[in-house]
């Protein structure tokens, strides 16, 4: 069991002015920062980064989405990191979050849903190292 998970703070949440709202939310849950990166993706690079889902009837929208606007991506840890940290953020469907995930709070729909959370540690590496070089050492 690894102790990082990597999120992003999606276009839609940075747009809607809850950047720092949601990064207190996650210190406030426990995590610390490992590393923190505000950036807009190029449609490339959203394209890129969620190759995973390539096949899925929702990537051309997703990819658009994603490269909408800034973003900010962050490594974090804790223990337990990447299954916590899905409770933390709730359910992929907003209607379907717990009251007082961040989705819940923050997101309007599927797929404008504010925020992004590994779902393995093998993928919290993948991802932490698209974004950021030796994040370990800070
Ligand atoms: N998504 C979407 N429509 C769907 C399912 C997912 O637009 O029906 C988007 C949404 O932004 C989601 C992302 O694709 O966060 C990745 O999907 P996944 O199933 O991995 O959900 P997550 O792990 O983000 O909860
Ligand atoms: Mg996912």
């Amino acid at each position: 069991m690894s102790n990082i998970t990597f999120t992003m703070i999606k276009p839609d949440a940075v747009a809607n002015g809850h950047t720092g709202k949601i990064i207190d939310h996650v210190i406030n849950a426990g995590y610390k920062i490992k590393a923190m990166k505000y950036l807009w993706l190029t449609k490339e690079q959203a394209g890129q980064f969620y190759a995973v889902h390539i096949e899925r009837p929702f990537y051309n929208d997703l990819v658009s989405f994603m490269s909408s606007g800034p973003i900010v991506a962050a490594v974090l840890e804790k223990a337990n990191a990447v299954a916590d940290f899905r409770i933390v953020i709730g359910a992929t469907d907003p209607q379907k979050a717990d009251a007082g995930t961040i989705r819940q709070l923050y997101a309007k729909s599927i797929d404008a849903n504010a925020v992004h959370g590994s779902d393995s540690d093998e993928n919290a590496a993948i991802e932490s190292s698209f974004f950021f070089n030796s994040f370990e050492r800070f």
